[in-house]
């Protein structure tokens, strides 16, 4: 998806701190962090949102959640807790349209979410 400002930074093309990468997704730090740590992690097929997910491209989900799992376990920012969420449309606060998790640690998060 060429317009896509996602697909630009795992093609190399927007330039991105990269936090992890394999041949499924990519996990980089947010421009804009609201926590110590604030990544996002994006399979690196376009899928616009939530939305898109079907039984033929889910399994990249299992995936991102197992890594960011990993990742849990060997940065100390996280083990008091951690959030791992999706925006999925604009009045739920999604503003780009290639499906990604944020992945917040650091500090506590309130709940229900504003
Ligand atoms: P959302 O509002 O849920 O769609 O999240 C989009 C996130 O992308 C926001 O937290 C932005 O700060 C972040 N973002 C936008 N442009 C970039 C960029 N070039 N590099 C890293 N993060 C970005
Ligand atoms: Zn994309």
């Amino acid at each position: 998806m060429n317009d896509c400002l996602f697909c630009k930074i795992i093609a190399g093309e927007i330039p991105s701190t990269k936090i992890y990468e394999d041949d499924k997704i990519f996990i980089f730090a947010d421009i804009a962090p609201t926590a110590p740590v604030h990544w996002l992690a994006i399979p690196k097929t376009h899928i616009a949102s939530l939305k898109e997910v079907t039984a033929d491209n889910s399994e990249v989900i299992a995936h991102i959640y197992e890594v960011a799992a990993k990742l849990a376990a060997e940065h100390d920012e996280f083990k008091d807790g951690f959030r791992v969420v999706t925006n999925c449309g604009e009045s739920a606060g999604q503003s780009v349209f290639h499906l990604h998790f944020h992945i917040l640690a650091g500090r506590a998060f309130a709940w229900p979410a504003g």
